[in-house]
């Protein structure tokens, strides 16, 4: 599979700091921040800083470095966050995934009860 990254999408955008956001966490691979538009009291966007476009890319091609880096990023932000009763944790991906942006990110959900979501 070939992954094209366009240096256009918002969360590049975002990363060169060319639009603003409320950044919940910074680490030397990952940025985590508020997701803009909330599906629930707790919405966080957690992205690898390198030009992944979809999660298969991210595990595919990043190093061991970043792919810890954002995995113990998740971790610090669910410790932080109010989802100690739960949480979810998803990724959406090209067209059937209904990905908006096209860097890869994982949406952290919680702080209430959130529904089934595959039946
Ligand atoms: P996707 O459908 O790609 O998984 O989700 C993209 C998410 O990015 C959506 O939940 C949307 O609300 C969020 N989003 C889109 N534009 C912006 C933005 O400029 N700033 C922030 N913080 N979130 C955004």
């Amino acid at each position: 599979m070939r992954f094209d990254y366009d240096d256009q999408n918002i969360f590049a955008k975002i990363l060169r700091g060319e639009i603003p956001n409320k950044t919940v966490l910074e680490t030397e691979h990952t940025l985590a921040f508020e997701d803009i538009a909330p599906q629930a009291p707790v919405h966080v966007l957690v992205i690898p800083k390198g030009a992944y476009v979809s999660y298969d890319h991210f595990a595919r091609d990043a190093s061991d470095a970043e792919i810890l880096d954002f995995t113990r990023a998740v971790a610090r932000i669910c410790e932080e966050a109010d989802v100690e009763a739960g949480f979810r944790a998803i990724s959406n991906a090209r067209a059937h995934g209904v990905q908006e942006v096209p860097h890869f990110h994982v949406h952290i959900l919680g702080g209430r009860p959130l529904g089934r979501m595959l039946e």
